[in-house]
């Protein structure tokens, strides 16, 4: 039980809301059967058996029943504004056409488009039980309006490239703090994402690695992704390499080392990188990521999509890498027989549990809430439920025991009973109270 009664005598910061539960996960501590969450001001002031709870919180509680309250699930990597690509691009042959055809299709895009796909993404997310998102955004200037339109919690990188405009470092630099800087300050956050080391340049990166470490922002990147630029930055070789040499890249930066030892030689690596994908790792690499605490971020459906050789998790968290899981964007979610696909955590959740059988449901369900948290800068905000916490839950409908609970999370395919943020309930779910 983490409660005591000085903490719920202490409150002085607005009424007390009390949620009950079949059972609760906290996931930092063990799980509890018809356990309670003390709400108020906006963040957790207990967790506990809701015998204890009870008798010292007033009014009128909320009994959510025969459900499983978790923390909202903290996707770490996500393109909302590329949510209308679902099903656009079949899985290719090579990740080099890949990002001719993605480049191609986002030219024939407005900024409507760009818009109503962010804010069908953030609904997605919402209905599927994301509270926190980290999301790559490509246009900036949708912001104001896209953070006004969602409870999300949203920490958004705007995304610099600088190949194929051949625009000077600096400037491509200054017009992404200048948008940042225009931005309303409030919930949500905005740093930079460097694309990725191929889609860059080495100076780009160095100067966004260094405002980010001046400034104590977090910082995104794709990093070690494919095979094809595993080979253009070992071998000097390779479809990536020959293409981006064709296009005028140059390719000085390129063979001799791997996709991480080139971030560590911009000076990019920290506890402050959320490093996406790392799918090619050379020996040393794992060593290389957890000696500089970064986070890395594992995609499982886009993972699936590209056929990518397997993720190497247990390499990296034998370690001691944070690593959490991201959503990644529709335009690489394959969308079987026609299917509609959605942003969606759990289902990331259970094709992670399917290419990784013998990981326990609890340790998957940290890379979805906890870890996340971490790897945004946010432990001890969100992704567990614990007092101080900022109140973000989700109900999940469950009748299993303590012991299955995990495991029917992961799985689980019902959709979201309750969703609340801040201390508020979001409407339109079949158990949030009016
Ligand atoms: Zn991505």
């Amino acid at each position: 039980m983490i409660w005591s009664s000085r903490i719920l005598e202490s409150l002085t910061v607005g009424p007390l809301k009390i949620v009950r539960a079949r059972v609760v996960l906290p996931i930092r501590q063990p799980r509890l059967s018809n356990g309670a969450v003390v709400v108020s001001g906006g963040r957790i002031q207990a967790v506990g058996r809701w015998k204890d709870l009870r008798p010292h919180c007033a009014g009128s509680p909320t009994d959510l029943g025969e459900v499983a309250l978790l923390p909202g699930l903290v996707n770490a990597h996500c393109h909302l504004d590329y949510t209308h690509m679902a099903g656009q691009l079949a899985p290719p042959r090579s990740f080099t056409d890949w990002i001719k055809r993605i480049t191609e299709l986002k030219g024939t895009w407005n900024r409507d488009d760009f818009a109503r796909s962010w804010r069908h993404g953030a609904q997605m997310l919402i209905r599927t039980g994301t509270t926190v998102v980290g999301d790559v955004e490509s246009v900036p200037d949708l912001l104001p309006e896209m953070w006004q339109a969602t409870p999300l919690r949203v920490t958004s990188f705007i995304e610099l490239t600088g190949v194929r405009s051949r625009r000077a470092p600096g400037a491509i630099l200054d017009e992404a703090l200048a948008a940042i800087a225009a931005l309303p300050r409030g919930r949500h956050r905005a740093f930079l994402s460097p694309h990725a080391p191929y889609s860059t340049t080495p100076e780009l990166l160095r100067r966004c690695g260094a405002i980010a470490r001046r400034r104590r922002w977090r910082m995104t990147t794709h990093i070690a992704e494919s095979e094809e630029e595993h080979a253009m930055f070992t071998r000097g070789a390779g479809p990536m390499f020959d293409w981006l040499e064709r296009n005028q890249r140059d390719m000085s930066d390129c063979g001799g080392i791997s996709p991480i030892q080139h971030l560590a030689r911009q000076n990019l690596l920290g506890n402050h990188l959320l490093a996406v994908h790392a799918n090619y790792l050379d020996r040393g690499d794992a060593e290389l990521l957890a000696r500089y605490r970064v986070h890395v971020i594992h995609c499982p459906r886009s993972h699936a999509y590209f056929g990518h050789r397997p993720f190497p998790v247990t390499a990296l968290m034998r370690r001691g890498v944070n690593v959490c899981l991201g959503t990644d964007s529709l335009a690489t979610v394959a969308t079987p027989r026609g299917q509609a696909v959605a942003l969606d955590l759990f289902e990331e959740m259970r094709v992670f549990a399917r290419a990784h059988p013998g990981w326990p449901p609890g340790a998957v369900l940290r890379l979805a809430t906890l870890n996340g948290a971490q790897a945004l800068g946010f432990a001890g905000r969100t992704g567990e439920i614990t007092p101080g916490a900022w109140a973000d839950l989700i109900a999940i409908p469950s009748s299993v025991g303590l012991r299955e609970v995990a495991a029917a999370l992961v799985h689980n395919r019902q959709p979201v009973a309750a969703v609340m943020i801040g201390g508020e309930w979001v409407p339109g779910f079949p158990s949030a109270p009016p």
